[in-house]
């Protein structure tokens, strides 16, 4: 057993609802606190003095001064794409073209593809992240080799191979049977082993005919527990083209409805312009869209409907979606969903609190991967999954945490002011990963 010993901010939510908004959020603040650990779960909780009378003798892990919260949930992030991050200046479909595909191409030389995804699995590792959804690549051999190294890595991942046979460049398309197949092999060979989990991915209605997402459909039903995981009304350009090769379905949400892809189970990334219908049959659904904050502005996509989501129901869970996104930091993920609900017109804006900000990037997470039985928090029971900031002394974010006034002042400047080069230890089910 060991005790980690720091000052400790977490958002509780239960085993579900942290996803889901109209429930208010609760920080809770222990800022001399302890937390027992016993194979890796979370075995007790409460002031450091009492925990440390209680428990002599166990080994104690200091983590102050600094901050001690929950590893940040990552629920969309792009696998081939580290090494494009900062392609500036287009909208979506220029870019993917003209940044993101010609990379993603490289990953058909399995040699080239493990360098991305030691680079990729660095990156989460280095931002605080301890779980993740993973948009893979279009590449089987890619994937093996991304999944060999994502077991090393320690972290939680959910991931599967993405597919499309339409609209991408030749190289990068698929059959809906060969979609099938390799899809189903890759899901035997990695889910459920370890920390790692399939998920079906069609890239996007845009790039996908209806016979290959009835073939996703088939691959996650005879996958028990598998993830769904697409994009969705990024971008009115993509709207336009998805409305155009899909006439018979209502709406771009629909196309996932209509062909058996819409569930509990699946996470929608970005819904930056959704119906209120689509808002509707994603409150029906069970599903999550998981908000994109930096990759919204970078690529011009617009501002993320916060207050409709909660309002209609829908979970919402944040994503670095690197590289449309400017980096894995869902610390400065959180500051840029707060950024765009204060450029939000006043009747449509959502006013997020810095604990609002920790639960999207925490506890949130969890319920929108299912993982929220495990992690997202640091209650009693839950695995120990855990990141510890400590500014270097004499740096702003360390003169701002010194000067605080309160925990949720110390957490909003955490956001404002934390990046990856502040995080001292992250660990997974309470093993260290090595950063
Ligand atoms: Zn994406």
């Amino acid at each position: 057993m060991s005790i980690f010993r720091g000052a400790l901010l977490d958002t509780p939510c239960g085993e579900s609802g942290g996803a889901s908004f109209a429930v208010p959020t609760t920080l809770r603040v222990e800022s001399d606190g302890a937390l027992l650990v016993r194979n890796g779960v979370i075995a007790a909780r409460g002031p450091a003095a009492a925990l440390l009378a209680a428990h002599p003798g166990e080994e104690v892990i200091d983590c102050r001064p600094g901050l001690l919260l929950p590893g940040f949930i990552d629920t969309h992030v792009h696998y081939p794409q580290v090494r494009v991050i900062g392609g500036l200046g287009r909208p979506l479909l220029e870019w993917l073209d003209q940044c993101a595909l010609p990379e993603e191409a490289r990953l058909a030389d399995p040699t080239y593809a493990l360098g991305v995804a030691t680079d990729f699995l660095a990156g989460l590792a280095r931002a605080g992240t301890t779980s993740a959804l993973v948009f893979g690549s279009h590449f089987a051999g890619a994937m093996t080799e991304f999944f060999s190294a994502a077991a090393g890595s320690g972290l939680r991942i959910t991931a599967g191979l993405v597919v499309s046979d339409r609209a991408l460049r030749p190289d990068l398309l698929t059959t809906p049977d060969r979609a099938l197949a390799e899809g189903a092999e890759l899901a035997r060979a990695s889910h459920g082993v370890g920390r790692l989990r399939y998920a079906v991915t069609p890239r996007f209605a845009f790039s996908c005919s209806g016979e290959l997402l009835a073939s996703c459909a088939e691959l996650a039903s005879s996958v028990p527990g598998a993830f769904v995981t697409s994009h969705v009304n990024e971008n009115e350009a993509e709207i336009a083209g998805v409305a155009a090769a899909f006439p018979s379905c209502a709406d771009y949400v629909g196309v996932y409805a209509d062909h058996g892809l819409l569930g509990a189970r699946t996470v929608l990334a970005h819904d930056v312009h959704p119906l209120p219908r689509e808002l509707a049959a994603q409150a029906d659904a069970g599903s999550a869209v998981a908000h994109c904050p930096t990759s919204n502005a970078a690529l011009g996509s617009g501002l993320f409907p916060f207050l409709a989501h909660e309002a209609a129901g829908v979970r919402i869970a944040l994503g670095s979606d690197v590289g449309g996104g400017t980096g894995f930091s869902l610390a400065k993920e959180g500051l840029q969903a707060y950024f765009a609900q204060r450029l939000t017109p006043a009747e449509r804006r959502r006013e997020l609190t810095a604990a609002d900000l920790l639960r999207l990037a925490t506890a949130a997470g969890a319920d929108a991967l299912g993982l929220a039985a495990r992690t997202g928090d640091f209650e009693v029971g839950r695995e120990f999954d855990a990141v510890w900031w400590r500014p270097q002394e004499g740096s702003t974010f360390e003169v701002g945490l010194r000067h605080a006034e309160s925990a949720e002042d110390a957490l909003a400047k955490l956001f404002a002011l934390g990046t990856p080069a502040d995080i001292a230890a992250v660990w997974v089910a309470g093993d260290r990963l090595a950063l």
